[in-house]
């Protein structure tokens, strides 16, 4: 199971870990260095003292230290001096033998070996050699002046079990005390994980309050600190789109069904009176007639609703492709014909036939389509209605222009709101169900331009905008 806690914990002992081992690793080598270098600063004064009484005397080369107190002193555990053809001169070895490497290095340079093995104990030995001349006076058994009688190699050692005993005990020492120091800090990792945690507990229970019925709650970011403050108002402003949306939806629900009441309450109220007596063919054609007009407005309205949801799911993105404008304007006004001329308006466009644009052409029929649309059915009677495009500064501008009866300032903002009718009673009466504006909203915005309505008393004006690269 994946845990922060246990990741906390098991970083900070990693991290004290290394710490730890690193250190240990320091303090036990350069402990380990430090009593060779004594050891080996012994083993050097002890060579030094052996050359300076080995001697040729009465023919024979000798090693006389007897005389001498502070020579024992300087004399290392076990030593040899050896003659040129292999003889010892003299030696001292307690118990067993170091293992003397065989060889003379040059005069005056000291050469360090380790010998033994591990089960009869491991040396550490110096080599060097010595020139032993003919001193008349005998006192100082090497000097340049004399002659050459030999020379004689000088063998001095300890044992290096003592250094491997104290380096041992070290590491024991070093042991316990990571040990001790990685309970603690496991201990205190712990805790403090559990402390660092303790906000997102916090997160969780204030968040597990929040629910459906009560999305309007939101997390105070106050007692928490200052480092999750970032975090909890993205929490807070994710509920406030989530709280919008819902409202949005509920909204949405209770409007579609008062809009789907209203006809479907016409329809049956048709449907009881005639059925309230024997109706003649006349009167029973009519009130079909009737009924069909309401089940086509609420056809439409399901098809445009069904059209708003799928854009809403982001499932009717535009196709887009390169389209002649003054082409799907043709074929606007020319659907948007017949009710025109009923209430006598007159059509007219005013657009480039070389312009062209990027666009889902079927999508900007229903745009356009709306917008005319609108424009024939709030117009005042032998109005008129015009559609020009252009290319300006800000793009490429489509409008639909109208002699109509205009919008109100204060409803300006709100025509493209669903449902949102300025004049229920007119738009009842031209047919109209509020969605036809959010519809183009949408479809404009998907193509990435915007719409925009300004209304002044004689008439209004809806205008596309495309921004062109
Ligand atoms: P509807 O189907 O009711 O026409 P729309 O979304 O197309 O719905 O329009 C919303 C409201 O905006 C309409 O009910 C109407 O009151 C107002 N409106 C839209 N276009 C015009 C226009 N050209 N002139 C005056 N009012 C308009």
């Amino acid at each position: 199971m994946r845990s922060l806690r246990l990741k906390l914990i098991l970083g900070s002992l990693l991290v004290l870990g290394t710490v730890i081992l690193s250190f240990g690793l320091v303090v036990y080598l350069a402990k380990g260095r430090a009593l060779l270098s004594v050891m080996d600063g012994r083993l050097a004064t002890g060579v030094q003292a052996i050359a300076s009484h080995v001697e040729f005397d009465k023919g024979l080369l000798v090693f006389e230290p007897a005389e001498d107190y502070d020579i024992r002193r300087e004399l290392p555990q076990a030593y040899r001096i050896v003659a040129p053809d292999g003889g010892v001169i003299a030696q001292k070895m307690p118990g067993s033998s170091p293992g003397w490497p065989t060889g003379s290095p040059e005069e005056g340079r000291l050469v360090w070996t380790e010998s033994g093995t591990k089960k009869d104990g491991r040396w550490r030995v110096v080599t060097s050699s010595l020139s032993v001349t003919d001193e008349p006076d005998g006192a100082e058994g090497e000097s340049p002046g004399g002659d050459l009688i030999a020379v004689v190699t000088i063998q001095c050692a300890e044992p290096l079990g003592p250094v491997s005993r104290e380096l041992r005990e070290l590491a024991s020492q070093l042991a316990v005390l990571a040990l001790a120091a990685f309970l603690v800090a496991g201990g205190g990792s712990f805790l403090l994980a559990g402390r660092a945690l303790r906000p997102v507990r916090r997160i969780n229970e204030a968040l597990a309050n929040v629910s459906e019925t009560r999305l309007d709650e939101r997390l105070d970011p106050g007692p928490f600190d200052k480092e999750l403050h970032p975090l909890i108002g993205q929490l807070n402003a994710a509920l406030d789109r989530l709280n919008k949306a819902f409202r949005r939806e509920r909204q949405f629900t209770a409007d579609v069904s008062h809009e789907l009441r209203t006809p479907v309450a016409g329809i049956l109220s048709t449907i009881e009176v005639l059925l309230r007596k024997e109706r003649s063919e006349i009167e029973l054609r009519e009130a079909h007639e009737d009924n069909l007009e309401i089940a086509r407005t609420m056809e439409s309205m399901i098809e445009r609703l069904l059209l708003l949801a799928r854009m809403d799911a982001g499932k009717a993105s535009p196709a887009r492709k390169p389209t002649s404008l003054a082409a799907l304007v043709g074929e606007v006004l020319a659907a948007a014909g017949l009710e025109a001329q009923k209430r006598n308006i007159r059509l007219s466009h005013d657009v480039d036939a070389a312009l062209r644009a990027d666009i889902d052409s079927e999508q900007m029929k229903i745009v356009l389509g709306n917008l005319v649309d609108n424009a024939v059915r709030y117009n005042r009677p032998d109005g008129s209605v015009t559609v020009g495009a252009r290319r300006s500064p800000e793009g490429l501008v489509v409008e639909v222009r109208d002699s109509g009866m205009g919008i109100p300032a204060d409803q300006l903002p709100l025509v493209f709101d669903r449902f949102h009718r300025v004049d229920p009673s007119r738009s009842e009466e031209t047919g109209g169900c509020g969605l036809g504006l959010s519809i183009a909203r949408k479809i404009v915005e998907a193509h990435g331009g915007r719409i925009l309505a300004s209304s002044g008393p004689s008439g209004s004006v809806f205008s596309i905008i495309f921004p062109e690269a």
